[in-house]
C-alpha cells in the first residue's frame, strides 16, 4: 500500500511557559485548549494540544513548553513555518485584534495567489494567517473570544527550510505520494492527495541559510494523518523497506504514531484519526483538568505535583466549569 497521507495532522513546537501558551493560544487566537496532558518522554513536562471544537486532525497544534528552555534558532532541517487558514474576509479583522492584543503584526504579503499575515508567539515561532476562499470548515468553538466567522480553520501549509531540495523533495513524491504544484521565488509547493489547505508542504531551498535548533520558538516535528491502525502498519512496512529509519509504531493514546526523519533532517511522524482526544474525557470537557494515560496514571500525584499551575481560559457557560469543586480552580490538582 503506497504511503499517501490524507494530510497534516499536527504540528508540535517548543515553548518555554506553560501559561503564557496558553493565553496566547486559547486567548489571543481564540483556539480550544483540548488536551492537557504530559509529555509522555518527559512526565514532568506539560504537553498541551489546541484546536477546534472536537480536536479534528488538521486542526491540532501541540507544544511541549519546557520553563527555562532557550530559544531555538530558525534554519535548515527544520519546519520554520506554521501557516493557518483563515476565511477570506478576515485579513483584516485578524490584523486589527492581533495589533489591538500587543502583537507585532505583518503587513499583508500576496504569495501564490493568497494573502498572509505573519507574526511570532511569544516565544519567537512564526505563524502565518493565510486567507482564501476555500478555508475549510471546521467544529467552531464556542467559548472562543474569536467568533466563529473568523476563527482559524486549521492548517494551511507548513514550511521547511532545506539546504538542499532534490532528497527532501524525493522523499515526498517518491516514497510519500506528494506532487509539486507550484514554485515561485526559491518556494517549492507540494501537495498531497485532492491537494489544497492542510495538504500541503512548502520547501524552501535555502544553501546558505544556518543550520535550525530546535528549542523554544521553534518546530519540533510534523505529523501526517493515516486512516487507521492498518494503513499506518502498512506504510510503516514500505518506509522501512526504504532503508529510512522508522520507529515502531508507539501509543501516544490520542493517535498511534511513528516518527523519520526526512533527509534534510526534519522529524516527521505519521499518527492515526483515531481514536481521538475523546478516548479519555467527554467532549464537553476537553482540556478542562490533566490526563494522564493508563501508564502514568499511577504516578498521577507525583506527575501533578510537578507541573505548574494553569489558569484556563472562561468557559462561562459550561456548568462542570461552575462546579465549586470543578478542576478550574485548582488548576492541575
Ligand atoms: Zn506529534
Amino acid at each position: 500500500m503506497p504511503v499517501q497521507p490524507l494530510g497534516i495532522h499536527h504540528v508540535t513546537a517548543v515553548a518555554s511557559d506553560p501559561q503564557r501558551n496558553v493565553d496566547f493560544y486559547a486567548t489571543t487566537l481564540g483556539m480550544r485548549l483540548v488536551k492537557q496532558t504530559v509529555n509522555f518522554d518527559a512526565p514532568d513536562t506539560y504537553h498541551l494540544y489546541y484546536g477546534d471544537a472536537q480536536g479534528t486532525p488538521g486542526s491540532v497544534l501541540t507544544f511541549f513548553p519546557w520553563p527555562g528552555v532557550p530559544r531555538g534558532r530558525r534554519g535548515t532541517g527544520q519546519a520554520t513555518v506554521m501557516s493557518v487558514s483563515i476565511p477570506q474576509g478576515s485579513l483584516g479583522w485578524w490584523r486589527e485584534r492581533l495589533s489591538r492584543l500587543g502583537v507585532d503584526v505583518s503587513d499583508p504579503v500576496s504569495r501564490m495567489d493568497e494573502e498572509a499575515l505573519s507574526f511570532h508567539d511569544p516565544d519567537g515561532l512564526v505563524i502565518e494567517l493565510v486567507a482564501h476562499a476555500d478555508a475549510p470548515q471546521i467544529a467552531p468553538w464556542e467559548h472562543s473570544p474569536v467568533p466563529p466567522e473568523h476563527q482559524v480553520r486549521g492548517f494551511h501549509s507548513v514550511t521547511m527550510s532545506e539546504r538542499s531540495l532534490d532528497p527532501t523533495a524525493e522523499l515526498f513524491t517518491d516514497m510519500m505520494g506528494f506532487g509539486l504544484v507550484d514554485e515561485a521565488e526559491g518556494r517549492y509547493r507540494f501537495d498531497v492527495g485532492e491537494g489544497g489547505p492542510g495538504r500541503r508542504v512548502d520547501v524552501l531551498a535555502e544553501p546558505d541559510a544556518p543550520q535550525g535548533l530546535v528549542a523554544a520558538g521553534t518546530i519540533h516535528h510534523v505529523a501526517f494523518r493515516a486512516p487507521d491502525d492498518d494503513t499506518e502498519a502498512a506504510w510503516r512496512e514500505q518506509i522501512a523497506g526504504r532503508g529510512v529509519d522508522v520507529t515502531p509504531i508507539i501509543d501516544r493514546n490520542y493517535f498511534h504514531s511513528i516518527y523519520f526523519r526526512e533527509p534534510g533532517g526534519v522529524l516527521l511522524e505519521i499518527a492515526t484519526d483515531p481514536p481521538g482526544f475523546t478516548v479519555d474525557e467527554p467532549l464537553l470537557e476537553l482540556g478542562r483538568s490533566l490526563r494522564l494515560p493508563p501508564w502514568l496514571e499511577p504516578r498521577r500525584e507525583q506527575i501533578a505535583a510537578a507541573l505548574p499551575e494553569l489558569k484556563l481560559p472562561d468557559e462561562p457557560d459550561d456548568p462542570y466549569a461552575r462546579r465549586e469543586d470543578g478542576p478550574r480552580g485548582g488548576g492541575v490538582a
